[in-house]
């Protein structure tokens, strides 16, 4: 038997298990801000790595990146963001509580467009406005809709110095893939169509910073740019769609958390947009990645910007052009909530006990075996569960545990996903075999020690 899902069960459980901690916990915390534990960042790796071998390595036609986060402040400009990287937003008067305008309209089926003037906002708000209710107080007294910029503003040397724009932390990750697009067509043997992926963080002034990792001011990115000949989108992009989509399937979540989202209203150099929605505990369904054909914006901004010339030569068609871009965006704080969200169940025992149990997919369990000697005071035991330990530590991440008894070292494993513990017993100092007990179906067998 299988109890129902709570995201405040889960947050409780990452916490309790070094997963993620609070930002800046010992000063009352902060924010939108938090901070991977050893066993978060032990996944969160193996997410990473998965991600980049499937997007990067397995593929002949992706390269990688990685790019500074500092960028020179017209990037910003460029890009759109110092004008149009905004959220409108209210604040209730009477207890301080803020509120992002489109997503409280949306919750009420109403869409608001991301081009809409403050004008046209306040309008729809005024007329809704009734219906929404503060989080915060019982008697709302709204502010009126202001449109509020995301950008992160910081200083930088030179920058700060010279320039009127201020330095920016990035809004998003794969500007630094488009300032690099002209770099690595002229030093790798790229040829369109090809992609750029990169693993970045994001930094984003939210309004109000919810859900924990779901929405954060400081987050990381994982993107994909594939660079197509124009009006060569439609099928990469079908492609592509069904390759993200197989992707998440590939590391364990169920499929029927997963669903696809068309966004209704498009920026205007968008010519399609999808989302990926993971149905979160508790949240419901809501955006993990997001799939967007660009057409030729990012490129021609930057180009116009930086008057560098970034058209690209095809050889094979004899023509110059600016490639169109196909991006894949996930926020990897969101993966790592939904692979956890989705392994995680609380299951009742035939024995009548409740065990909490990470279900990871073993290639993205933070541990992967943990040796335990049977009795803490038996030395033989200990030494013997000592040279098992230092023999798979070479090759896997292993945790040796000599503390409490038995059931309980399971259920400290069951926790946080490893897939297999060891046992080191009295059987073992006479015919070397050991006992592995599986986190799944609790079940042991044994097993030789070379055979490990
Ligand atoms: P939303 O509509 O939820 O604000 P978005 O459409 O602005 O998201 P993008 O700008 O397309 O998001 O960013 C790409 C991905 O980055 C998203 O699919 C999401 O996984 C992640 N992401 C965006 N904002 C945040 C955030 N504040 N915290 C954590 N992850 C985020």
């Amino acid at each position: 038997m299988t109890k129902p899902k709570s995201m405040d069960d889960i947050i409780a459980l990452l916490k309790r298990r070094g997963f993620i901690y609070q930002g800046s916990e010992i000063y009352g915390g902060a924010a939108g801000l938090y901070d991977f534990g050893p066993y978060g960042v032990e996944l969160l790796n193996n997410l990473k790595q998965n991600w980049w071998k499937a997007n990067v390595q397995a593929r002949p036609d992706y390269v990688g990146l990685d790019s500074a986060m500092f960028k020179n402040p017209k990037v910003w400009k460029a890009s759109g963001h110092v004008d149009g990287f905004a959220d409108p937003l209210v604040e209730c008067k009477n207890c301080n509580t803020r509120l992002r305008v489109d997503k409280e309209l949306e919750k009420l089926g109403i869409f608001a467009d991301e081009k809409m003037s403050e004008e046209e906002i306040k309008k729809l708000w005024d007329e809704n406005k009734d219906k929404v209710k503060c989080p915060g107080c019982k008697k709302p007294e709204w502010s009126e809709p202001k449109k509020f910029n995301l950008l992160v503003k910081s200083n930088l040397g030179d920058f700060t110095e010279k320039n009127e724009e201020p330095v920016y932390l990035p809004g998003e990750a794969c500007q630094g893939i488009y300032l690099n697009f002209k770099n690595v067509v002229d030093t790798c043997r790229v040829k369109i169509p090809f992609g750029i992926a990169q693993i970045g963080k994001a930094f984003r002034n939210e309004i109000s910073p919810r859900n924990f990792l779901f929405r954060c001011r400081e987050f990381e990115q994982a993107d994909t740019q594939y660079f197509v000949k124009p009006h060569d989108n439609v099928e990469n992009y079908q492609r592509i769609k069904q390759e993200q989509w197989g992707w998440l399937l590939s590391l364990g979540l169920k499929e029927e958390n997963l669903k696809w989202h068309q966004h209704e209203n498009l920026v205007f150099y968008a010519k399609d947009a999808w989302d990926i929605e993971y149905n979160y505990p508790s949240y419901g369904f809501d955006e993990l990645m997001g799939i967007h054909d660009r057409s030729d914006y990012d490129l021609s901004q930057h180009m116009k910007f930086s008057g560098t010339d970034l058209n690209y030569f095809d050889q094979t068609a004899n023509e110059k052009y600016i490639p169109w871009i196909l991006e894949t965006s996930m926020g990897l704080g969101r993966l790592f909530l939904a692979v956890i969200s989705d392994a995680y169940n609380v299951e009742t025992l035939n024995n009548g006990s409740e065990r909490t149990v990470l279900k990871l997919n073993p290639e993205l369990a933070p541990v992967k075996y943990a040796v335990f000697p049977l009795l803490k005071n038996k030395p033989e035991l200990v030494e013997k569960a000592k040279e098992v330990f230092n023999k798979l530590s070479q090759k896997y991440v292993c945790e040796f545990d000599d503390n409490g008894n038995i059931g309980k070292r399971y259920r400290r494993q069951d926790e946080i996903g490893t897939p297999k513990c060891i046992v080191i017993d009295f059987d073992t100092l006479e015919d070397g075999t050991v006992a592995v007990r599986d986190r799944d179906t609790t079940e042991q067998i044994r097993v030789k020690i070379e055979e490990l």
